[in-house]
């Protein structure tokens, strides 16, 4: 490839990285999908979710929406659960 392109390639990437928004309220974030409290909420409803699985047998889906209905979660939490409902997001949930 040539080097100048090359160059105008990864200053390109660049930019995109230190341009990351928050998936949920397009607050600047560094090279994450979630802005800090999005990010703690949503490590909070994964650990949660390991707990919830011990006791229930409750799938991913039916956990997020009752994270979603149940008026004792936080509104962050309500926040990332409606945007992994919407997303569809499977893939990082632990498996055990
Ligand atoms: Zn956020």
């Amino acid at each position: 490839m040539d080097a100048m392109l090359q160059s105008r390639l990864s200053i390109k990437r660049k930019q995109e990285e230190e341009e990351m928004k928050c998936v949920i309220c397009s607050k600047e974030t560094a090279k994450k999908d979630y802005c800090k409290q999005h990010e703690k909420a949503y490590k909070h409803i994964i650990e949660r979710y390991a707990e919830w699985k011990r006791a229930l047998e409750i799938s991913w889906e039916e956990y997020l929406s009752e994270i979603n209905k149940n008026s004792l979660t936080g509104e962050w939490a309500k926040e990332v659960a409606q945007h992994l409902i919407k997303s569809g997001e499977k893939q990082r949930v632990p498996q055990n």
